[in-house]
C-alpha cells in the first residue's frame, strides 16, 4: 500500500479519514478559500463612529445572508439548516460583535483589524478545549468569522456555486452554507484538509450518501483546479492523476459498490431472517431526533439508541424538561412500533457540553462522566427523567443507563424515577403504567456482575466502543493504539459471550449498540455467540440484514465454537473471514471480504 504522498506511477495517493463509502472518479472542483488580505490601519477620533457604522453595516449584511441561506435550506426539507442557526447565533454573540466594537474603540482601529484580533482571540479558547466536538466547532467560527470580514471588505462570498458537473470538490473545509449548492448540484464526492469523523462535511456526505475523505493532510497543496482525482471513501484515499489503468480499476469497484447498494436498497425492508428461521431485530442509532425517520426509511426496526447528550452540545445552558420532552416524543411517535430507547446523558469523557462543565480532570475518560455525573447532579438528571416519563405516553420507550459499574447506580437511579414518576402523577400527566429500564454493558465490572445486574434491570445494551476501550485499555481516540482495536480480540469474543450468557439465563433481553454490531466481519460471530438484536448507524442497517439472510445460526454458532480455541486476534480474524466466504453469497462475500477487488 502507498504512503501518505507517495508518487509510486499509479498516481499521487493521499491518506485520509474515509468518512463517507463509495468511490468517485472527476476533475477537481477547488473551493477557493484562499485568506483575503486584511487592511490595518489607526482611525481618527472623529472618524470612529463612521468605522463603527460600517462593521454594523457589514454584521447586518451577514445575519441577512445566513437567514436567508437557513431558510431556503430548511424549505427545501434540509436538517442542515441547523447548522446555521449556530452560525446565526455567533452572529450575535456578545464576545465576537461587543468583542470588536470595544477593540475599534479601545485601540482607534479599523474593523477589519479589530475582527482579525478577536476572532484570534475566540479560536484560542477554542483550541484550549481538548475535544474533537468542540476543535469542529472551531471551524463555525473561521466560516462566520470570513463571511464578516467578506462583507466589511464588499468582497463576494466563495462558494461552491459554480461546481461543474461530475466534480470532486475539493476544500480545506466546507461551511454549512455550501451545502444548499452541493445538495442540488450533481458533485460526486468531497475531498477536505479539516474535519474528523463528526466534522460538518461527514456528516452532510453520509446523509447525501456521496464518497468524503476528510483529514487529508496537505491536500489543496497537491491539487490543482480540473486534476483528475479519485475519492475513494472506503479505504480513506485521494488519487491525483491516476493512470488509465488506476481509473479502470475504480471504475470496476464503482460499478461493483453501486451494483450492491441497488440490491440492498430494493431490500431493505424486508425482514432480517437467517437461512435457519432466526429473527433478528436491526435497530438504529441516533443522534439528533430529526434522524429517526432516516433511520427506519434505511429498513431499521425502531431505534436501539439515541444518544441524548447531543441534546445538551452546542449551547449555554441544558435544555428544560418542556424542550426535552418535546424531542422525545417526536422520535417516539416516529420510531413507531419498534419503538425507541433512549439513553440517558453520557456527557464527559470524550463528550463535552459547554452547558455542563466538569473541572479540569487528568482523566476525563476515567472521570466524572454518564451516569456518574447524572447521580452527582440530581437536579439535571431528575429534569431528563421527568421528559422521559412524560414522553412515555407517546410511544414505545425504553429508558437505558449509560456507563453502569454496578448495582448502586441501577438503584439509585431506580429510586430517582420513582420520585419523579410521584411528581409527575401529582401534576397529572399521562405516563406509560411500566417502562423498560436497561443498562449499557460498557465497563468491564458490569461484565463481571452481569449476572447480579440481569436480576434488576430489563435488558442489556452492550456498548462495545468503551467496552473495547476499557477492557483492552485502547483510547477511542488515539490513533497511536489505533490499530491494537479489533473487536474480534479474543477478549472481547469472551467478553460478549458471558454477558449474553448472563442476560439468558436471567430471561432478559440483551442488544449490542456499540460500532462492532454494524461490522459485518463480526456478524456471523455475534448471531453465533446468541445476539438477536443489533443497533447501528444507518447506513450499515441494508447491508446486515442482507447479509442476516444470507447465514444460518448454526453455522454461526459452529463458528463460535471453533474460535473460542483460537488464542489470537489475528487468527480468529482469520478463521471469520474464511468462513464467511463460504457461509456469504459469493458478490456479497467479495464486497465485504475483498473491497479491493
Ligand atoms: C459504546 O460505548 O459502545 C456506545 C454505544 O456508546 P457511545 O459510543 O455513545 O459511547
Ligand atoms: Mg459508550
Amino acid at each position: 500500500m502507498s504512503s501518505p504522498g507517495d508518487d509510486t506511477g499509479g498516481g499521487r495517493v493521499l491518506v485520509g479519514l474515509g468518512v463517507a463509502p463509495g468511490y468517485a472518479i472527476g476533475r477537481a472542483h477547488l473551493v477557493d478559500r484562499r485568506r483575503v488580505q486584511i487592511p490595518k490601519y489607526h482611525v481618527e477620533p472623529d472618524a470612529l463612529d463612521a468605522e463603527v457604522a460600517r462593521f454594523e453595516a457589514a454584521l447586518a449584511a451577514s445575519e441577512t445572508q445566513v437567514r436567508t441561506l437557513r431558510n431556503r435550506l430548511e424549505a427545501a426539507g434540509e436538517e442542515h439548516y441547523l447548522i446555521l442557526d449556530a452560525h446565526q447565533l455567533m452572529l450575535q454573540d456578545e464576545m465576537l460583535v461587543d468583542g470588536v466594537r470595544q477593540t475599534m474603540r479601545a485601540q482607534s482601529i479599523n474593523p477589519e483589524w479589530a475582527l482579525k484580533k478577536v476572532l484570534r482571540s475566540i479560536k484560542q479558547v477554542f483550541d484550549n478545549i481538548d475535544d474533537e466536538y468542540f476543535r469542529e466547532r472551531r471551524s463555525d467560527v473561521d466560516f462566520v468569522g470570513d463571511r464578516l470580514m467578506r462583507n466589511l471588505l464588499g468582497l463576494s462570498q466563495p462558494g461552491v456555486a459554480e461546481a461543474a458537473h461530475s466534480a470532486v470538490v475539493v476544500a480545506h473545509d466546507l461551511s454549512p452554507a455550501d451545502t444548499l449548492v452541493l445538495t442540488r448540484s450533481p458533485v460526486l464526492g468531497f475531498a477536505t484538509e479539516a474535519g474528523g469523523r463528526t466534522s460538518h462535511t461527514a456528516i452532510i456526505a453520509r446523509s447525501l450518501e456521496l464518497p468524503a475523505v476528510v483529514a487529508v493532510a496537505g491536500l489543496t497543496e497537491h491539487i490543482g483546479r480540473g486534476d483528475l482525482l479519485i475519492v475513494d471513501g472506503t479505504h480513506g484515499r485521494v488519487i491525483v492523476d491516476p493512470p488509465p489503468a488506476e481509473v479502470k480499476r475504480y471504475q470496476a469497484l464503482q460499478l461493483a459498490y453501486q451494483a450492491q447498494r441497488a440490491r440492498l436498497d430494493a431490500v431493505r425492508h424486508d425482514a432480517a431472517t437467517t437461512g435457519d428461521g432466526h429473527r433478528i431485530l436491526i435497530r438504529g442509532n441516533i443522534e439528533r431526533p430529526d434522524e429517526t425517520r432516516g433511520v427506519l426509511d434505511h429498513g431499521a426496526a425502531g431505534i436501539g439508541l439515541y444518544r441524548t447528550e447531543y441534546l445538551y452540545m452546542n449551547r449555554e445552558t441544558p435544555p428544560d424538561e418542556d424542550e426535552q420532552f418535546e424531542h422525545y416524543k417526536a422520535v417516539l411517535e416516529a420510531a413507531g412500533p419498534g419503538g425507541a430507547t433512549i439513553r440517558t446523558l453520557d456527557i464527559g469523557g470524550d463528550k463535552l457540553a459547554a452547558s455542563l462543565r466538569v473541572g479540569p480532570e487528568a482523566n476525563p475518560v476515567m472521570g466524572l462522566r454518564a451516569i456518574r455525573y447524572c447521580l452527582h447532579r440530581p437536579d439535571l438528571f431528575r429534569v431528563q427523567l421527568r421528559a422521559l416519563l412524560r414522553a412515555s405516553a407517546h410511544g414505545a420507550l425504553r429508558i437505558m443507563l449509560p456507563l453502569i459499574a454496578g448495582l448502586e447506580e441501577v438503584r439509585e437511579t431506580r429510586a430517582l424515577l420513582a420520585r419523579c414518576r410521584q411528581e409527575l402523577a401529582g401534576r397529572g400527566h399521562p405516563m406509560a403504567e411500566s417502562i423498560p429500564f436497561g443498562i449499557m454493558i460498557e465497563l468491564p465490572a458490569a461484565v463481571t456482575l452481569a449476572d447480579w445486574l440481569a436480576e434488576e434491570v430489563d435488558f442489556f445494551s452492550i456498548g462495545t466502543n468503551d467496552l473495547t476501550q476499557y477492557s483492552l485499555a485502547i483510547d477511542r481516540g488515539n490513533r497511536h493504539v489505533a490499530h491494537l482495536y479489533n473487536p474480534l480480540h479474543p477478549a472481547m469474543v469472551r467478553i460478549v459471550r458471558h454477558v449474553v450468557a448472563a442476560a439468558d439465563a436471567a430471561g432478559i433481553p440483551v442488544s449490542m449498540c456499540g460500532e462492532m454490531a454494524g461490522e459485518p466481519l463480526s456478524l456471523p460471530v455475534l448471531l453465533g455467540l446468541g445476539l438477536r438484536t443489533l443497533s447501528m448507524n444507518q447506513n450499515s442497517v441494508p447491508l446486515i440484514k442482507a447479509m442476516v439472510r444470507d447465514l444460518r445460526v448454526d453455522d454461526c454458532e459452529a463458528l463460535c465454537a471453533e474460535i473460542a480455541e483460537l488464542r489470537t486476534a489475528a487468527e480468529v480474524e482469520a478463521r471469520v473471514r474464511e468462513a464467511a466466504r463460504g457461509m456469504l453469497d459469493g458478490a456479497m462475500a467479495a464486497s465485504i471480504l475483498d473491497p479491493m477487488l
